[in-house]
């Protein structure tokens, strides 16, 4: 069973769908009992919604759908809707002749129905696990359904035994109207999915919020500005518009798109495609980071440095200002670049004022986006200043 494909998955599930229906139609012709009339129409739905779903995730996979845009997937929502409001009608028109009914041999249609609850539950193992084997969502879903028919099932030959035994034909009605009532709340429940899916409204409220907390793990992106999800069938389409540092290149912004393509997919497998839209942070926040020495004043040295300025800006408005120190034990020639770049990347730090910097850092502060400015003297103030007015230079790898 371990090699099983989605194919066979389906196909035996539906062998044994069918057989239930046949146990319940011939029941039904022999003993002239409407509980297992309605228990034959149930299953009739419910290897139809198996068809549905197996076409569905056909359809998904067929490279035919993707001559158009968005593929073939509603036709899965169509075909339920049809078979949804026949059913709907079918259960309506045999419940209003309910009180001209009459309890015929319910001792043999329990039996009947009993017999019909074993193919019924194997079709629903099977459906869950390959369902679970193949990543298949909707085909796990259907398999749950296959076991509430089966709870459903048991209601209806208790109330058939009991009809029997006691002889109250009230125990029989309640049969009836349990069988009645599943069937109905089965193609409510299939017809409000479908219409949901072809008005664009969302099938599962679980799903935007998940994949909001998985964007939110990717720490290039800096704000989600929408989620949009469509569902059509079973898949799902999904846009997102995201900000992300507006000094990445063209290049690094379409890795961040490509990552979060990669892991949406992976995580949710009923998502098809998914369209990121890259805006540039237009944030004026700016935070400045300035080696200083102990009197204040912009340092000689920037690697080497054992204190540093760090200025928050919103415009040109300081919102606020830290002093950083490195103790003289930590300064070690060779990782002093990286070093002060770890604490430019936790402070945030957007640009760099320094009198010097040399070759590493201008590179590894370069690849990270970090501007380095040439500072024209000693003085925080006056450096500070010409930064807002472009006055100063800015230094290259
Ligand atoms: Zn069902």
């Amino acid at each position: 069973m371990k090699k099983l494909t989605l194919t066979g998955y389906i196909l035996i599930s539906l062998a044994l769908q069918v057989s239930v229906l046949v146990i319940r139609l011939v029941g039904a012709v022999i003993t002239r009992n409407d509980a297992l009339l309605f228990e034959s129409f149930h299953i009739i739905t419910d290897i139809t919604v198996t068809a549905a779903v197996f076409a569905g995730i056909k359809i998904a996979n067929s490279t035919r759908g993707l001559k158009y845009s968005y593929g073939l997937f509603r036709i899965e929502d169509l075909v339920s809707l049809a078979i949804a409001l026949i059913i709907v009608y079918t259960a309506l028109d045999i419940l209003i002749s309910l009180p001209h009914s009459y309890a015929h041999s319910s001792f043999e249609a329990a039996l009947f129905e009993v017999a019909s609850l074993i193919p019924l539950l194997s079709s629903g193992l099977i459906k869950i696990r390959g369902g679970k084997v193949l990543r298949a969502t909707s085909l796990v879903s259907d398999g749950y359904h296959n076991y509430s028919d089966v709870y459903v099932g048991v209601g209806v030959t208790v109330g058939l035994f009991l009809s029997y035994y006691t002889g109250q034909v009230i125990f029989y009605y309640l049969a009836v109207i349990l069988a009645a009532g599943a069937i109905l709340y089965t193609s409510i429940s299939v017809g409000k999915d479908s219409i949901v899916g072809i008005m664009d409204l969302p099938k599962d409220k679980k799903v935007v919020p998940k994949i909001r907390e998985i964007v939110t793990r990717n720490r290039d992106v800096w704000e989600i500005k929408a989620i949009k999800a469509r569902w059509a069938g079973a898949v799902i389409f999904v846009e997102l518009v995201v900000t992300v540092n507006s000094r990445l290149t063209i290049e690094e912004a379409h890795n961040v798109a490509n990552a979060l393509e990669d892991s949406l997919k992976s995580e949710i497998p009923d998502i098809k495609d998914v369209v990121v839209h890259i805006e540039p942070s237009s944030s004026k926040d700016k935070v400045i980071l300035l080696p200083v020495d102990n009197d204040g004043k912009i340092s000689e040295t920037f690697a080497r440095s054992t204190h540093y300025k760090l200025l928050k800006y919103t415009g040109t408005v300081m919102t606020g200002s830290e002093v950083i120190d490195v103790r003289p034990q930590d300064i070690v020639a060779e990782k002093n670049a990286l070093r002060v770049l770890e604490i430019a990347k936790n402070k945030g730090v957007t640009d760099v004022i320094t009198l010097n910097a040399g070759k590493i850092i201008l590179s590894v502060f370069e690849f990270n986006h970090i501007h380095i400015w040439k500072a024209q003297s000693q003085s925080v103030d006056e450096n500070v200043s010409l930064f807002f007015h472009d006055g100063l230079e800015r230094l290259l790898a």
